[in-house]
């Protein structure tokens, strides 16, 4: 909770970069080629709204087109701030550019793009990690308890009928298990914890607006094995349909006291409902280099675990390792589609800066493509010693459409139905269909929420 030290605040605005079309970014579009799919949009920074919950004295920008945001610099302000990803860089200076011709008084950087040390001297002031106590004294402020803010988004289709609402929570943010490839442990590597109280506030929340699916974005739930225990504890007595980001290796552990908590609790269908798993490579020497430390057997068994439940299943998955050449590639993406994985999301191994992989990736082959653009992890921006970069964007293509045919979310699906009936019957069908008609009747318009917390 903050406490307000009597100065004079600094007008402040955060944004994120600026948008260049209508359409938000979509996760499932960047990860598969097919002509029918579902649509999970970017509408919200996350980011952005942790800060503003607990600094409102702070303004915030979300994806504004470029009139906005010029618009929004003719209004005065002693500070921008510029939330951006590596390949959005380009725009992260173009605006950088026009908020030092408006005549800001700084600029200054901060998230995951903001680790690209050879453009951080654009920049007057950047910030490494989760800002929130870094930046609360610019105003005054101490926090004690970080707030979490509601963030809401929703699954949609091709017709525009949404399929599902759901709240975002996060639990821990950071990771310290350091795997070569990751730039999280150099964002924040000491995981942040979000207190229970806090997390309770916003579960409160999501329940009171309707919303009973909680799909929990930590990089590494179950950092804090404890704290993950009690997560999921409020979890079930909010009554939540749940889902994570986890290591499979915590997963194995627990996904079977979880199925048998929801089996126990006769409650519908609330309870654990699935996961999204680092698979990251098939072969276990590759996983060992990349310092992983997980086994890929370990993982499929996981896997294979949480469909044997019905649960849901995200798997992360990466190629463009020295090793691969197009015939292995051939062999290994088959094999990943056999597994059935709900959504597969493919990346090209892109060197993240100041990760253990950048470095080793400089030194030994050169990175030889400078459009940030293209370091979106569906480029191979480095030379590789067996397939030459033009030829990663058709062996994306041929492997999206391997791993996610038109046919798979009406797989998905008809495991989402099928799991409802078997946990509750006929109430658990209605349970699934009602999601349906309150993501469709939730008032989306109404732009930044934020819970109301009393001061102490
Ligand atoms: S890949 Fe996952 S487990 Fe590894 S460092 Fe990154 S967040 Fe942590």
């Amino acid at each position: 909770m903050g406490q307000v030290i009597s100065i004079m605040a600094p007008r402040v605005l955060f944004t994120t970069i600026y948008r260049k079309g209508p359409e938000p970014y979509d996760y499932i579009g960047a990860n598969t080629r097919s002509w029918f799919r579902y649509y999970w949009p970017r509408i919200q920074s996350f980011g952005l709204r942790f800060l503003k919950q607990n600094i409102p004295e702070l303004e915030i920008l979300e994806f504004p087109t470029w009139e906005e945001y010029q618009k929004k610099l003719q209004e005065g302000w002693d500070v921008v701030g510029l939330s951006f990803y590596l390949s959005e860089t380009h725009e992260a200076i173009e605006m950088v550019d026009a908020a030092r011709s408006a005549g800001v008084g700084e600029v200054w950087a901060g998230n995951y793009g903001a680790l690209t040390t050879a453009i951080q001297d654009r920049f007057d002031k950047v910030f490494v990690g989760y800002s929130e106590h870094q930046l609360a004294p610019y105003f005054g402020r101490q926090i004690k308890d970080i707030i979490h803010p509601p963030l809401i988004e929703y699954l949609n289709t091709p017709i525009n009928v949404k399929l599902n609402i759901y709240g975002v929570l996060f639990t821990t943010r950071g990771c310290p298990v350091g795997c070569k490839f990751c730039q999280t442990p150099v964002f924040c590597n000491k995981p942040n914890i979000i207190s229970l109280k806090s997390i309770e506030r916003v579960l409160a929340y999501y329940k009171e607006n309707g919303i009973n699916v909680v799909l929990i974005e930590d990089e590494n739930f179950g950092c804090n094995r404890r704290h993950a225990d009690e997560v999921v504890k409020l979890l079930d007595k909010y009554g939540m349909v749940w889902g994570c980001m986890a290591r499979a290796d915590y997963l194995r552990k627990k996904i079977d006291d979880w199925a048998e908590m929801r089996r126990k609790n006769g409650r519908h269908i609330a309870g654990f409902g699935g996961a999204a798993i680092g698979i990251e490579n098939l072969h276990q020497e590759r996983l060992d280099d990349i310092k992983k430390k997980e086994g890929t057997e370990d993982i499929l068994d996981t896997i294979r675990k949480l469909q044997k439940y019905g649960l849901g299943t995200v798997g992360y998955y990466m190629i463009g390792f020295e090793e691969d050449t197009i015939e292995s590639l051939k062999v290994d993406i088959p094999k990943l589609a056999a597994l059935k994985i709900d959504i597969t999301q493919i990346c090209v191994i892109t060197p993240l800066p100041q990760t253990p992989l950048w470095k080793e990736i400089e030194e030994k082959y050169g990175i030889w493509d400078h459009d940030y653009h293209n370091h979106d992890g569906k480029h191979m921006v480095w030379n590789h010693p067996n397939i030459p970069s033009e030829e990663f964007p058709k062996i994306l293509d041929w492997s999206f459409k391997q791993t996610y045919s038109w046919y798979t979310p009406i797989r998905t699906s008809g495991r989402v139905w099928g799991n409802a009936y078997r946990y509750g019957g006929l109430s658990g069908v209605r349970e699934v269909a009602a999601y349906i008609s309150r993501a469709n009747k939730f008032d989306w318009n109404q732009g930044l929420r934020l819970l109301k917390v009393d001061e102490e």
